[in-house]
């Protein structure tokens, strides 16, 4: 899944290299040159910045389509402050979920947009995503009643009172 940061920089969730099936965190920006309108900047590994971007002589000779870029119709550069800030953040998901336990999990499975168990329950993104959105609205005191359900319980409750049930 792609994703806009603040900063308007474009990458996949966790903050990692546009390149397909990257692992990589994004750690360079590559903006496509336009006078017809202003491209998004794009975060890549610098892996990638080296392989996909290439000369033009490199560019004309590639057979078949495939995800080679000319180098000379971007800007490549390092990411600015606000962006290597954004990135961290995005970066540090995985740790920061695992440390806030359940909800924790909710924000992962919505992030990722990818179904999973939390206690032995299969959550869909759906879901997990009322989880969420409810937890994070809830009081001090009524979230710690909420957090005190099992998982089946949240889910019913977070989908009920998000789609407007009473
Ligand atoms: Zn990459």
């Amino acid at each position: 899944m792609e994703k806009t940061l603040k900063s308007g920089l474009q990458v996949k969730t966790l903050g990692r290299c546009m390149a397909s099936f990257c692992p990589e965190p994004a750690t360079m920006v590559a903006t496509f040159i336009s006078s017809h309108y202003t491209p998004e900047p794009w975060g890549y590994c610098g892996g990638h910045v080296a392989s996909v971007f290439v000369d033009d002589e490199s560019y004309e000779r590639r057979r078949v389509g495939g995800s080679l870029r000319r180098r000379s119709g971007y800007e490549i550069r390092e990411t600015n402050e606000t962006e290597a800030a954004e990135l961290a953040w995005e970066h540090g998901a995985e740790e920061r979920w695992k440390a806030e336990g359940r909800i924790g999990e909710y924000r992962r499975i919505t992030e990722l947009h990818a179904a999973d168990t939390v206690d032995g329950m299969l959550v869909d993104a759906w879901t997990a995503g009322a989880c969420v959105a409810l937890h994070d609205a809830l009081s001090e005191k009524n979230r710690e009643r909420w957090l005190a359900m099992t998982t089946a319980q949240q889910c019913e409750v977070a989908v009920h009172l998000t789609m407007g049930g009473r």
